[in-house]
């Protein structure tokens, strides 16, 4: 059957990639019909950053809007995926190219998508929003910004100050998305976080449609 839909978000499992500091994902066969129960029932654990997901403002701001808190249309409507040349960061001289304009939900495809998500685990020479580039990015109102590794900010560099930027300014983050096998174009997107209650980030099922 035609499915327009493309799904661009990870797969769970206990090999995915995780940041070094967080928690590491496990799943396992809580339940199996292999093993003679009625039924198949997984146990997971994981980070609330865990592969694709989300930032609400909170996971760097104490008293910031958790996920509860999240205007859908931050994450359901058009989106642009822009495709990024520079092998280390997303910084104002490409971003000017863009004709940014407020409002927009901007995915960023780099070199993450077909190679730090092949490596055999975390890849810390990810591209990486620098803080002049999150301040662009501020500056031209944009809405909703995706990236298609584990983090906005650099592991090395800008980890902490491009979070501040864009949660400062309530810009909401998609982390972790996987656009190897998107074009850069118009697109419809739906992303949808799963209800974490007071969710400083939460994991999420994110598609995207051609427009
Ligand atoms: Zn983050």
């Amino acid at each position: 059957m035609n499915n327009p839909w493309m799904d661009v978000s990870v797969p769970i499992d206990s090999r995915m990639h995780g940041w070094p500091e967080n928690p590491p994902t496990f799943v396992s066969m809580h339940l199996g019909t292999a093993k003679g129960d009625v039924c198949n029932v997984s146990a997971i654990q994981i980070s609330s950053h865990a592969g694709t997901h989300m930032d609400s403002p909170f996971h760097f701001l104490p008293g910031a809007p958790t996920l509860d808190d999240i205007p859908w249309d931050a994450v359901i409507g058009p989106a642009r995926v822009v495709e990024i040349r520079d092998r280390e960061a997303i910084r104002p001289v490409e971003l000017k190219k863009m004709r940014l304009k407020a409002g927009e939900r901007i995915l960023f495809k780099t070199r993450n998508s077909s190679v730090s998500w092949k490596k055999p685990a975390f890849d810390r020479d990810f591209v990486y929003i620098a803080k002049e580039g999150a301040q662009y990015l501020v500056d031209r109102g944009i809405q909703t910004v995706g990236v298609d590794y584990l983090s906005v900010g650099g592991f090395y560099k800008d980890g902490i100050e491009t979070h501040h930027i864009l949660l400062g300014a309530r810009v909401w983050i998609i982390e972790g998305l996987n656009l190897s096998a998107v074009k850069p174009g118009a697109y419809d997107l739906v992303c949808m976080p799963i209800k974490l209650a007071q969710g400083d980030g939460a994991p999420a099922r994110c598609l995207l449609r051609k427009r």
